[in-house]
Parts: C-alpha cells; structure tokens; sequence
C-alpha cells in the first residue's frame, strides 16, 4: 500500500504531500513556521504534484513571505515584567512567590498577578494560566450559548474547552458537541462568539460552502472580520 504521506522538495521547499479520498488538489502554507501542505487525491501521480507544485512556486514563496512577517509570540517564560493577553487586552505580569494556593489575578486593566510558591517551573506556572484561562471561558461560554441557541435554533449537547493545536474550535454534528480552543480567553469575546457560532452553524450545514457562508452573514454580519483576525494563527 502507497504511503499516504510523503515529502517532496521543490526549489529548497519542502512539501508534506498527503494522500486523501478528495477530488481536486489542495494546496495551504501554514503559520508559524510557513510550513506547505498539499493534498491530492490517492491516484495522484508524482509527476502531477510536481506539476501543480511547479506552477503554484510563485504563490507558495508569496505566502511565506506574508508568514515570516507575521508577528511572532515570543516563549513566554512565565516571569515579571512579561506580556500576557486576556479577551483581547495586553497585561502586564507580576509574579508574586508566596507560600499558599496557586492563583492568577487580574488586578485592574493592566496587570496580572500570578502567585506561586517558590520553586514552581515554568510548566507550572503555565498550568496555573491554563487552568485560569479555562475557567473564564467556562464562564462566558453558558451565556453566549443561551444567546445564539435561539437564534440559530440549534441546541449544542455538549461542550468543551480543550487545548487544540491547529483550530479554534470543532463540531461534532452527530453528538451536537463543540470544542472551543483554549487559547480563545486570549482573544476579544467577539473571536470566541464568532468560533462559537461558526460551530453551531455546522448543526445546519456540514461544509463551508454558499449556504453556510449566508448564514454566517445572517446571524453574525462582521464574521469575516473575526476570521481574519483568528485567521492568521489556525482554523475554524
Ligand atoms: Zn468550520
């Protein structure tokens, strides 16, 4: 059986080239690291992909270039003095090292105070955030869903925030279950309403086709705004 995943290099470029049971060939260059992906239907010969590959260079180094530009979010370290982003907001982090419970604060609009005990790592020290994070999303994401499930006149059975590489959020139509990405608490609310929506929008039409997009301009009209502004890091 042929391998479904294979690399290909053209003009120093690398192109992970996936085999899938689809039509026509898809070609995408990913942020961060401008990685290029293309997928081709199983039968596709390699002279074909070398061929599609050779005619789409141009385009390919023209979205690299976009993606090198691309402001790039430094390791956070998890120390004083760092920047930290909350629905939207720049914070500034203050690390206070104290015996007791591990907690992160939002003390006014500038600032977070995480505590810690001394010793606590970097890994930890995420985990706090993490956990902190989660739960205000978990806090605001009842409120929208009571908002739109009306609206949309689709109810969502289940849902979760979970750490997702690649998207901001899923849906699994069959079980009427949305995964939202963690790293929306980073956002403005209205990138996770939009995600949100986006999901329960899928409850009616699978694909990101005409009909899908009308309805994205019927319940939420600044959408694309939204999606530009999620669209340079992941999916939806
Ligand atoms: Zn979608």
């Amino acid at each position: 059986m042929r391998n479904n995943r294979t690399i290909i290099t053209i003009s120093d470029i690398s192109v992970e080239v996936i085999r899938k049971n689809i039509r026509s060939l898809r070609l995408a260059v990913y942020p961060p690291e401008a990685r290029v992906r293309l997928s081709v239907p199983r039968n596709a010969s390699e002279e074909d992909v070398r061929l599609m590959l050779a005619t789409r260079l141009s385009w390919i180094k023209q979205k690299q270039a976009i993606i090198e530009q691309l402001p790039r979010q430094p390791e956070l370290e998890y120390v004083s003095g760092e920047s930290h982003y909350y629905q939207g907001n720049q914070y500034r982090l203050n690390v206070v090292v104290r015996q007791g419970k591990h907690e992160l604060a939002v003390n006014n609009n500038s600032e977070m105070v995480l505590y810690v005990r001394p010793g606590t790592s970097k890994a930890n020290r995420a985990l706090v955030f993490d956990h902190w994070y989660r739960r205000q999303l978990q806090l605001v994401i009842p409120t929208l869903l009571e908002k739109w499930q009306p609206i949309i006149k689709r109810q969502v059975l289940d849902w979760r925030v979970k750490k997702m590489k690649t998207k901001w959020g899923s849906c699994n139509i069959t079980d009427k279950r949305v995964w939202l990405s963690l790293e929306l608490a980073k956002k403005p609310v209205g990138c996770l309403e939009y995600v949100l929506v986006h999901e329960m929008v899928h409850l009616h039409e699978r694909c990101h086709n005409a009909n899908f997009r009308g309805l994205m301009d019927k319940y939420l009209p600044n959408w694309r705004l939204m999606d530009d502004m999620l669209r340079c890091q992941s999916s939806v």
